[in-house]
């Protein structure tokens, strides 16, 4: 006898972004690593040491610096760890983000 469980979907890995605290698949989120050498941003996700997930999105990264990353991390930032976040996040465009890939030219105009 099989029984239906009951709404169940498939699970997908999500993570839940620290600004926004939307819970959304890994590939929309930046990883911030807290590892042995400081904090630093993660592009590949596979830095060692506590992790916490922040979207792409530049009104994100203004919420969680304002103190809930630090508190994801368990740590407080460094001013130069704080200042590498910060610039990324002014990297990011202010609403919509151009979901250009990194490869995209990076400022060459003729
Ligand atoms: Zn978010």
């Amino acid at each position: 006898m099989s029984r239906k469980t009951l709404a169940r979907p498939k699970h997908i890995p999500q993570r839940m972004c620290i600004g926004c605290r939307e819970a959304l698949a890994k590939r929309a989120l930046v990883r911030v690593a807290r590892t042995p050498d400081g904090v630093k941003i993660d592009p590949t996700g596979k830095a060692p040491g506590r992790g916490a997930y922040v979207h792409d999105r530049r009104s994100c990264w203004e919420a969680a610096l304002r103190g809930p990353l630090e508190g994801a991390l368990k740590t407080q930032f460094t001013p130069s760890e704080r200042a590498t976040l910060e610039i990324h996040m002014r990297s990011l465009a202010l609403e919509e983000s151009a979901e250009s890939d990194p490869e995209a030219k990076a400022g060459g105009a003729a």
